[in-house]
C-alpha cells in the first residue's frame, strides 16, 4: 500500500507541475468501499486521514472502531432516510443532487444546530447510469438551495467521469466542470472545491483543476 501512495502521490505531483499548480493543495480521499478495518489502519498509519465511502450500511460499523480523527467523506448516491445517519459522521457531502434531498439535509442539520457542508454533484456526461444535476441545471439548484435552506452550505461541484481505456478522453468532461465552477455567481457561494479524478483518471482531472481526487483500486488494490 506504500508503493501505491508513493506513486499516487508522485503522480498527482508531477500533474500539478505540468499544469502550473504547485501552490494548490489537492486532497486525497481513500475510498473504502470494500475494504476491511485493518487495512484502513494501515492506511491512516502511512499518513492518510480523508476517507471516502457510498454505502451507509457498511461504514458505519467500520468507523465506529476506526480513530474518531479521520475525515469522513460521503461520495455515493444518498437516499433522504439515511441522511439522519450520515451527518453527524461525515464532514462532507459530495453527492447534492436534488431538492428532496437538501430538504432533508436542511431539516437534519437544523436540528442538531450544524451548518451542514456539501458538493453539487453533476453529471457532466449526461449518463443515464449516473446521478447528478445536468450542467445547466446547477446554478438555478444552487440559487434554491441558498434561498430555501440556511443549513447548507455548498462549497464546490463533485463529477464522476465515463470509464475509459484512456482517460485523455474524459479530459472535456473534467475542464467543463471547471468553467461550470468558474461561471457560475451565487452571491454567499465560493465554488472552491472540485470533487474529480478517480484511480482511472485523477492525473487528468488534477491538470484540469481538481482539488480532491477520490482513490480506491489504485491504492488498496
Ligand atoms: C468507488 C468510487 C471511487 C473510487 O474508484 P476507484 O476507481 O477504485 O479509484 C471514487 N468515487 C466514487 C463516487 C466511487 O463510488
Amino acid at each position: 500500500m506504500q508503493d501505491n501512495l508513493l506513486k499516487i502521490v508522485d503522480k498527482i505531483k508531477e500533474a500539478q507541475v505540468k499544469s502550473g499548480r504547485q501552490e494548490d493543495t489537492i486532497t486525497l480521499i481513500a475510498v473504502t468501499k470494500g475494504v476491511a478495518p485493518e487495512k484502513i489502519k494501515e492506511a491512516v498509519s502511512i499518513g492518510i486521514n480523508n476517507f471516502g465511502e457510498n454505502r451507509v450500511q457498511e461504514v458505519i460499523p467500520k468507523i465506529e472502531i476506526l480513530p474518531d480523527k479521520l475525515t469522513w467523506h460521503f461520495i455515493g448516491h444518498l437516499q433522504s432516510n439515511k441522511v439522519k445517519e450520515v451527518l453527524p459522521r461525515f464532514s462532507l457531502i459530495h453527492s447534492l443532487d436534488r431538492l428532496s434531498l437538501a430538504k432533508e439535509i436542511q431539516i437534519r442539520s437544523e436540528k442538531s444546530s450544524r451548518i451542514t457542508e456539501a458538493l453539487v454533484q453533476v453529471n457532466v456526461a449526461e449518463e443515464k447510469s449516473k446521478f447528478g444535476l445536468s450542467v445547466n441545471e446547477v446554478e438555478g439548484f444552487i440559487e434554491m438551495v441558498v434561498e430555501k435552506f440556511p443549513n447548507i452550505k455548498i462549497t464546490g461541484l463533485m463529477t464522476i467521469a465515463p470509464y475509459v481505456e484512456d482517460p485523455q478522453e474524459v479530459r472535456t468532461i473534467f475542464r467543463e466542470l471547471k468553467n461550470l465552477s468558474c461561471k457560475i455567481k451565487v452571491p454567499g457561494v465560493e465554488l472552491k472545491e472540485l470533487s474529480m479524478g478517480m484511480s482511472s483518471d485523477y492525473e487528468v482531472a488534477v491538470e484540469e483543476g481538481a482539488t480532491m481526487v477520490r482513490i480506491g483500486t489504485a491504492l488498496f488494490g
